[in-house]
């Protein structure tokens, strides 16, 4: 611990500041975390860059690298305290924070103190030298000299690095979930020089503030129907919801409490729930979501599979057509509502979109599926003709199709008549 606390104090040198297209051990650097319901700005001292597939931890790296998402470099740090006695700048106290203050373990370990965080969602910071005040009153001078940072540059740099997980749009759900969560209630977010907090995000979307998840046992009521049953129950019941809609099928529980949603969410059918698909790294997957049913216990491989007591699998997907988050996850979309996805967003005019075989696979309903839905035969082969879904089960197994091979929807000769269908499908 001696060692990291003392790091720097003996090699402040200007001249590192000058060089602008590299980051180094040592340097400061901004990044976003969670504290509690807000995300906040916290500085790092950069210890070192882990590049994929290497064992051991890099000093420097190009900027140019380390933005680049596609490289999944981390970077590791220790969060900086920091403090103020004016409105336009801060110094840094030669302390780091813990990362978990509740912590039982109270033995400094690395662990309480490191942390590693995707390079792409680290922003360099620029800074200078503070040297020991002349008049000393009250404050504690044994710091000095010591980083200084202009308030000025940390609240673009904040701006900057909210801007940068795509707040304006649903992959913010996915990108949020990339950052760490720190539990120092205390000293983050930073104080300012009235001791009020700041350097945090500011009107963060409702849909961002944590709330506590419901389990699979507990009791809810449809947002449709008014049906109530328990969570792990929910996203099957809607499904049946949707797939009426989708097959244009008269659904025997009314919907009289609300409609569906035109791009409705599988776990609640409401519009506007934001939900984010993870593939872990080394196999499994993760949901992330703000829906108020979700169901955080739900298992993913077998949702997405039929079976006789959990008919639907609605599922979130990825669509692979689209470009990619800055979390380097495609944006996800709903199994029963991709048709609708890929005609109203990956129709080019008249052209319909190809879909590649492996999405194909995945967005395909069974018969047997829709039947125990509550579908009835008549309805699918309509829905089928009307779109061009080959009218077989077999590609459901995925045996006779490659990833490559491709397919196309429905085709349409002008874009009105590409929304009338959608009408058809959607309402
Ligand atoms: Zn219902
Ligand atoms: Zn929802
Ligand atoms: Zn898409």
């Amino acid at each position: 611990m001696e060692d990291l606390r003392n790091s720097r104090s003996n090699e402040l040198d200007p001249e590192d500041m000058e060089d602008g297209d590299y980051m180094k051990k040592g340097d400061l650097s901004a990044t976003l975390v969670r504290s509690r319901n807000k995300i906040c700005m916290a500085i790092l001292e950069v210890a070192g860059f882990q590049f994929l597939k290497e064992k051991v931890a890099r000093t420097i790296a190009a900027l140019d690298d380390l933005e680049n998402p596609n490289n999944q470099i981390k970077i590791s740090g220790q969060i900086i305290d920091l403090c103020t006695f004016s409105s336009s700048s801060w110094e840094w106290t030669k302390k780091y924070l813990p990362l978990d203050n509740n912590s039982q373990n109270k033995k400094l370990t690395r662990r309480q103190f490191v942390l590693e965080i995707p390079a792409c969602l680290v922003h360099p910071l620029a800074y200078s030298i503070a040297a020991k005040p002349i008049s000393s009153s009250c404050q504690d001078t044994s710091y000095y000299p010591t980083w200084k940072l202009a308030s000025s540059d940390l609240y673009m740099v904040l701006n900057s690095l909210w801007k940068s997980l795509e707040p304006d749009t649903e992959k913010i759900i996915g990108n949020v979930e990339l950052l760490p969560t720190i539990n120092n209630l205390t000293s983050l977010p930073y104080h300012d020089y009235n001791n009020d907090e700041t350097l945090f995000v500011e009107n963060l979307p409702e849909c961002l503030i944590p709330h506590q998840k419901l389990t699979g046992k507990n009791k809810i009521s449809c947002f449709l129907c008014g049906e109530e049953m328990t969570l792990n129950k929910m996203r099957n019941h809607v499904g049946s919801h949707i797939l009426h809609t989708l097959c244009n099928s008269e659904d025997p529980k009314v919907c009289h409490l609300r409609s569906l949603g035109e791009n409705p969410c599988g776990f609640c059918g409401q519009d506007n729930c934001l939900t984010q698909l993870k593939i872990k790294k080394h196999s499994g997957f993760s949901i992330a979501s703000n829906c108020p049913y979700h169901y955080s216990g739900m298992q993913y491989k077998k949702a997405a599979e039929f079976s006789k007591s959990i008919p639907c699998t609605n599922v979130p997907i990825h669509c692979l057509l689209c470009p990619t988050a800055v979390s380097g996850d495609p944006p996800t979309i709903w199994k029963y509502n991709a048709l609708y996805h890929l005609i109203s967003e990956h129709s080019s005019g008249s052209t319909p979109p190809s879909i590649p075989g492996q999405l194909l696979v995945q967005i395909f309903i069974t018969k047997e599926e829709e039947r125990a839905l509550g579908i009835s035969g008549h309805n699918t082969v309509d829905w089928r003709r009307q779109n061009n879904i080959p009218d077989s089960d077999g590609i459901q197994l995925g045996q006779t199709r490659k990833r490559s091979d491709t397919v196309s929807t429905a085709h349409s000769d002008n874009h009105d008549q590409k929304r009338n269908r959608l009408e058809e499908i959607a309402e």
